[in-house]
């Protein structure tokens, strides 16, 4: 009597097994299956390597014309190794008490002339004519020093030309004839009267007018005008 009842609960188990079973599946088929985040972001696809830019052929550095051949004068160095000595003051350089390459300054302005270092020489430096001619002037100015003014002939016309910082006891006299290359002076000692006080140099100057113009610095381009630049002599 027994085995119905336990026969029916079996059935009425394994019925209710299947229908449950069925709702899960069916409920499964149903349910939209979720789609399951990526787990990291899809790797990039790295970009093309773009190859290397051509290497442009070394283009020549612009070469910038060439100065002008100096006139052919001939004239003399005024002192020895003149041209390398330049290394300061060259012409027309705009100088000031804060810029300038000569420390402490005292002048401001363009230079009219260039300036030939000799501060590492004790010896002696003697001054030489650049070309032949007459001293017009030879005397101290507050400045220079000892300063010579001597009349050349240069390229055909007259030209005044100023030595400056020379020893006031071994500068000709006015109006003494000089020849090209003779010694005029000896440049004056550094640091002392001789100099004016300053360095051992020679402050040397072609004037492009007639009349003597003592200035070593002027304060506008169009006054130094008034000189030419030494080096397109040389
Ligand atoms: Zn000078």
């Amino acid at each position: 009597m027994l085995k119905r009842p336990r026969n029916l609960i079996f059935a009425l188990a394994v019925f209710a097994g299947l229908v449950g079973g069925i709702v899960v599946l069916s409920r499964q088929e149903n349910t939209p299956s979720e789609v399951p985040p990526p787990m990291t972001a899809p790797p990039e696809t790295p970009p093309p390597v773009e190859p290397p830019p051509p290497v442009p052929e070394p283009t020549p550095e612009p070469t910038l014309p060439p100065p002008p051949p100096p006139v052919e004068t001939g004239l003399a160095e005024p002192v020895a190794e003149f041209k390398t000595r330049i290394t300061k003051k060259s012409f027309g350089i705009y100088i000031t008490p804060q810029n300038s390459p000569v420390q402490p300054e005292k002048f401001t302005g363009y230079h009219t002339g260039v300036d030939a270092e000799y501060d590492d020489v004790s010896a002696d430096v003697p001054v030489r004519a650049i070309e032949s001619g007459i001293v017009v002037r030879s005397q101290t100015v507050s400045g220079y020093g000892g300063v010579m003014v001597v009349r050349h002939p240069i390229k055909g016309s007259d030209k005044l030309v100023l030595y400056g910082h020379l020893d006031p006891m071994s500068m000709k006299s006015v109006n003494a004839s000089v020849t090209k290359g003779e010694q005029i002076a000896i440049l004056g000692e550094g640091f002392t009267s001789k100099t004016s006080g300053e360095r051992k140099h020679l402050h040397f100057a072609i004037l492009a007018k007639s009349t003597v113009d003592w200035k070593g610095y002027v304060q506008n381009q169009s006054e130094l005008s008034g000189w030419h630049d030494p080096l397109t002599f040389y």
